[in-house]
């Protein structure tokens, strides 16, 4: 067979296995899609679903952020930055994450939980900290160094990319921490972390925990166990033809009925 083609086959059984979680149900919250869609993660939760057949293309692209994670994380220990909750495995290459978190919540008598694994603690400025790293496009890095150097990053990234405060208030108060060190890589130019380009210094994010964020949280969480005790499914958080749509893997279920 082509080797393109065998391998895009290959990407999509895959992630058709990585999928295959969602026939069952579950009481259990993922960190990482708390900023999305409401309607998906109800999907998700309720299970019994049909696994559709693999969408390739989404599985290099998770598997590209996974390798991103380690990259980032053994260069920083290479260059002597003092870490922890991390396993580093010097055979495989692998990084593997020690350190867990949960949130227990107790919705109307029944029992969820919000659970996820940090990417590392490190040490900034003399202190210890949680680490979260993100990977993302070069089209999306530019107008977040952008916001950096206008001086308002937290504005944009509150605006943008909850998501990833999300995970950092998520992972830092569940663990009686009050602030994450956030490090942005851009998957294009390779560029890790924020670059001051007026004083050329380069630096990662500190992100301190937003009270009001891990509330809105919660009460999403509560919102979406409701709609999973009606089996009642949540408004849609975007439209068809969008991004997110897009990568859905409920797109089908959720526009075609
Ligand atoms: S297809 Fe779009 S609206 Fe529907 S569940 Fe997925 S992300 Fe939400």
């Amino acid at each position: 067979m082509e080797p393109i083609t065998r391998l895009y086959e290959w990407f999509g059984e895959q992630e058709s296995k990585r999928t295959g979680e969602i026939t069952q149900p579950s009481n259990r919250f993922r960190p990482s899609e708390m900023g999305g869609c409401s309607r998906a993660i109800f999907y998700r939760m309720r299970g019994g679903l049909v696994v559709e057949p693999g969408r390739p293309h989404m599985y290099p692209i998770s598997e590209d952020g996974d390798i991103g994670h380690d990259i980032v994380r053994w260069n920083l220990r290479k260059a002597g930055v003092e870490l922890d909750w991390l396993d580093f495995d010097e055979v495989t290459g692998k990084v593997v994450e020690t350190q867990a978190f949960k949130y227990p919540m107790d919705i109307d008598g029944k029992e969820y939980l919000i659970s996820g694994r940090c990417d590392g603690k490190i040490k900034v400025h003399g202190r210890w900290m949680p680490l979260e790293i993100k990977t993302l496009n070069g089209f999306g890095f530019k107008y977040i160094l952008k916001a950096y150097n206008e001086g308002r990053i937290l504005e944009y990234l509150e605006d943008k990319y909850t998501k990833y405060l999300i995970q950092t208030v998520l992972c830092a108060d569940s663990l009686g921490y009050d602030e994450t060190y956030l490090i942005i890589k851009d998957r294009s130019s390779c560029q890790v972390g924020m670059h001051d380009e007026a004083n050329d210094f380069r630096e990662g994010l500190i992100i301190k925990n937003d009270p009001a964020l891990l509330e809105r949280m919660k009460k999403k969480m509560r919102s979406i166990a409701k709609s999973l005790e009606t089996n009642t499914e949540p408004p849609r958080a975007y439209t068809e033809k969008s991004r997110e749509c897009g990568w859905c893997p409920y797109k089908e279920m959720c526009w075609k009925g």
